[in-house]
C-alpha cells in the first residue's frame, strides 16, 4: 500500500476486550483517531475511559487477558509505504523494528519501567545497538549525548548508575533519553509526569516541548489533565469508554467544547475565585467496566440526557464546520429532539 498523505498514524475502529472471570470489558470500544507528522495530540479522560489500552494496541503490547479483537492502525512510514500495524505479529522482527526504533513509549512509573540490575547507560546502548549498526564505543557515545539533551545533571557520572540511584525525575529523563535514542517518529506519552511532583512535572513537560521541536516528530500524550493538554497539544481527542466522543483543534475544544463529557471535563479544571480554589468533578462516577450501557455511555451522568432518545440511540461521530468532531444527538439534525436544544452545551 502507498501512503499520500502527511498522516503518520491512523487508529481506526480500534476495540480492545477483557475476559476475566467476572465477565468481559470492552476497555477499547471503536476508537478511532489520526496523528500527522510533527503533531502532537493529546488523549484525555478520566481513569478506565481506555487511553492506555489504545496506546499500547498502537505498539501491539496489549497484555493478556487484554487483547485486540478488532480494527487496524495504519502506520504511514516516510518510504510511503503503509502498514496495518494490527496484522504484524506481536514478537515479529517487523514489530520488534518499529517497537524503539519508529515509533517508542514513555510511561507514567520510570522506574518501573527500567531494569533495576541494569545500569542507566547499558540500557540506552542497548537500545541503540539493537536498532543501529554503531559500535558499542559509539553507542556509548551517543547514550552520553542524548543524555545532556535531556538536561540530566552530569551525565558522565550518572551513564553506570543503577535506576535506583536516581530520582523519579531524573529516571524520566533517562526513559526520554531511551525512547528518543534512535529519533522516533511517533513518540507515545502515557501519563509522563503524574508520578512527579509539580515542579519537575513542569521541567518534564518543558523538555518533552523542546525535544519534539528539535527531533520535529509526532507525540501522542496521554493524560487525565486537560491543563497539560493545553500546553502541549495541536489537537485533542476526548475519549470516554472506550470511544472517542469529541476531538477537534486545542483551540477549539478549549474555547467552545460541544461535548457535554469535555465541557464537565473543562469546568472541573481548578479555578480561584476571591482568593478560593474551586474544584467541581464530573458529576457521577465511570459506570462499572462489566456493564454494558444502551444508548449513548454518558446518559446517566449527563445534564442534557434526552429520556427515550439518549438511553436508546448510539450517538452518531457528527463533523461540524470548523472541522471539530462530536458524538452526541444534540448536533445530529437527523434525531429529533424533542425537548434540548443545541444552544444549552455550547459555551
Ligand atoms: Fe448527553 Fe445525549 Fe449527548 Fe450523550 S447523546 S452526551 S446523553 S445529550
Amino acid at each position: 500500500m502507498v501512503s499520500t498523505t502527511d498522516t503518520l498514524i491512523e487508529v481506526k475502529d480500534i476495540q480492545v476486550q477483557f475476559n476475566t472471570p467476572e465477565g468481559m470489558v470492552r476497555a477499547v470500544d471503536g476508537a478511532n483517531f489520526s496523528v500527522k507528522r510533527g503533531q502532537v495530540v493529546g488523549v484525555v479522560g478520566e481513569s478506565g475511559c481506555g487511553k492506555s489500552m489504545t496506546a499500547r494496541s498502537i505498539l501491539n503490547i496489549v497484555r493478556p487477558p487484554g487483547r485486540v479483537v478488532g480494527g487496524q492502525i495504519l502506520y504511514h512510514r516516510t518510504n510511503a509505504e503503509t502498514i496495518d500495524l494490527m496484522t504484524l505479529p506481536p514478537m515479529s522482527d517487523e514489530m520488534r523494528r518499529i517497537r524503539g526504533a519508529e515509533i517508542s513509549m514513555i510511561f507514567q512509573e520510570p522506574r518501573a519501567s527500567l531494569s533495576p540490575v541494569h545500569t542507566v547507560g547499558d540500557q540506552i546502548a542497548e537500545n541503540i545497538l539493537l536498532h543501529q549498526n554503531v559500535s558499542k564505543q559509539e553507542a556509548r557515545i551517543r547514550t552520553l549525548e542524548m543524555l545532556q539533551q535531556v538536561h540530566l545533571p552530569k551525565p558522565e557520572s550518572q551513564l553506570d548508575k543503577y535506576p535506583h540511584q536516581l530520582s523519579g525525575g531524573m529516571c524520566q529523563r533517562v526513559m526520554i533519553a531511551m525512547a528518543l535514542s534512535c529519533r522516533p517518529n511517533l513518540l507515545i506519552a502515557d501519563e509522563p509526569t503524574t508520578a512527579l511532583d509539580v515542579t519537575t512535572e513542569a521541567q518534564i513537560l518543558e523538555l518533552m516541548q523542546q525535544l519534539q521541536n528539535d527531533f520535529n516528530m509526532a507525540i501522542i500524550f496521554i493524560t487525565h489533565s486537560l491543563g497539560v493538554i493545553a500546553e502541549m497539544a495541536d489537537e485533542v481527542v476526548v475519549m470516554y469508554l472506550g470511544r472517542e466522543v469529541e476531538r477537534g483543534r486545542v483551540e477549539d475544544i478549549f474555547s467552545n467544547p460541544r461535548h457535554p463529557y469535555t465541557v464537565s471535563l473543562l469546568e472541573s479544571l481548578p479555578r480561584i475565585e476571591q482568593d478560593r480554589e474551586w474544584l467541581q468533578t464530573v458529576r457521577g462516577m465511570v459506570p462499572d467496566p462489566y456493564t454494558r450501557l444502551t444508548g449513548c455511555p454518558f446518559h446517566p451522568r449527563c445534564d442534557h440526557a434526552i429520556v427515550g432518545v439518549c438511553d436508546q440511540i448510539e450517538p452518531p461521530l457528527i463533523t461540524l464546520e470548523n472541522g471539530q468532531q462530536v458524538r452526541c444527538v444534540l448536533y445530529d439534525p437527523a434525531i429529533e429532539k424533542p425537548n434540548a436544544p443545541s444552544e444549552e452545551v455550547t459555551r
